[in-house]
């Protein structure tokens, strides 16, 4: 089999996590629980979800000095993602995210980036040599915009392939697009990036079609429990279906995917099949709670799809 090496660069911050009866109305304290505590962040979750399916994965982020950070090292050791070139911030803490989810598996998400909103030019530089031998790199909105277009522009250098998950979304300089090969949106990134309303494969291609005049080289763009729709303008594109399954908490499903996405494409799959084994990862993922700790492994996936 092929071993995917990915460099993922992007934020670790620690879930805080409760369930709550109903989503608290604003001065309104709920009593909720259980509460849940572990790893997370956007570039922590893909890593994680890229790792436990068999790729080589070298984490580019940064943490506090404090406990929350230590754990971060730990668990990047515990899921065997290269921790080298995880820097420490002398002031800021370690980001954390405090997530509510309701009874309908509703989530509600504040973060604080903290120290992984600080990655320097400098920091992503200081990675040159795992960049130089990914297969792929990875990388979302959860940092620093300068470690975003530092990375970018060092990989385009390098002529590797790019993931951009835009997520969450935040302005940037859309010249960055052109150095794009894989973008992946979500239903609201997409219509802030595009302005159509995505809600479904018209609409999706219709984003997606603009997105590709912007200069991305293909446009997957994840539509919850729909699936994906992928478009590399070679055709129509067209809606790669997702998997029914019993969803409890859907937080994370985006990285799942994109780790999964990440991993298959690396791998040599087709843009369908990676989108189908990416839809397929990212089904498993809502069927736990969490969102690091709810990824699947290689063996779980491979029973799945059986
Ligand atoms: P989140 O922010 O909750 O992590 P997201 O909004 O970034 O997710 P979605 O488009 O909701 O991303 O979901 C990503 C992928 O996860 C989808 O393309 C699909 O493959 C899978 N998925 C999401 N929700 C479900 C579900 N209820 N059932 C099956 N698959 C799902």
């Amino acid at each position: 089999m092929v071993v995917a090496n990915i460099v993922v660069v992007g934020s670790y911050v620690v879930d805080l996590m409760c369930r709550t009866p109903h989503m608290p109305k604003p001065g309104e304290t709920v009593l909720g629980g259980p509460f849940k505590m572990g790893p997370g962040g956007k570039g922590g979750n893909q890593a994680v979800a890229a790792a436990r399916l068999g790729s080589n994965v070298t984490m580019v982020t940064k943490v506090g000095i404090d406990v929350f950070g230590d754990e971060a090292v730990r668990n990047f050791e515990k899921e065997g993602i290269n921790s080298t070139y995880v820097t420490r911030h002398g002031e800021e803490s370690t980001g954390a995210a405090l997530i509510a989810v309701d009874q309908d598996s509703e989530n509600m998400i504040v973060v604080a980036l903290g120290a992984c909103g600080k990655i320097t030019q400098e920091d992503v530089s200081d990675a040159i040599s795992s960049f130089d031998e990914a297969n792929i790199v990875l990388i979302q909105l959860e940092t620093s915009i300068e470690a975003v277009e530092k990375s970018v522009h060092l990989v385009m250098e390098l002529n590797k392939p790019i993931i951009l998950n835009p997520a969450p979304y935040q302005e940037f300089d859309e010249e960055l697009l052109k150095g794009v090969t894989y973008i992946t949106p979500n239903e609201t990134e997409a219509t802030l990036l595009t302005g159509v309303d995505v809600k479904d494969e018209n609409s999706a291609r219709e984003a997606a079609i603009i997105l590709k005049k912007k200069g991305v080289k293909t446009v997957i763009i994840t539509l919850g429990k729909q699936g994906c729709f992928v478009y590399d303008g070679n055709d129509k594109g067209r809606l790669i279906s997702g998997f029914n399954v019993d969803a409890v908490d859907t937080t994370g499903a985006g990285d799942a995917f994109n780790g999964a996405f990440a991993t298959y494409i690396a791998r040599g799959f087709s843009l369908d099949d990676a989108a189908r084994q990416a839809n397929a990862v990212a089904a498993l993922s809502v069927t736990k709670v969490g969102t690091a700790p709810a990824m699947p492994y290689e063996s779980d996936l491979s029973s799945f799809l059986k």
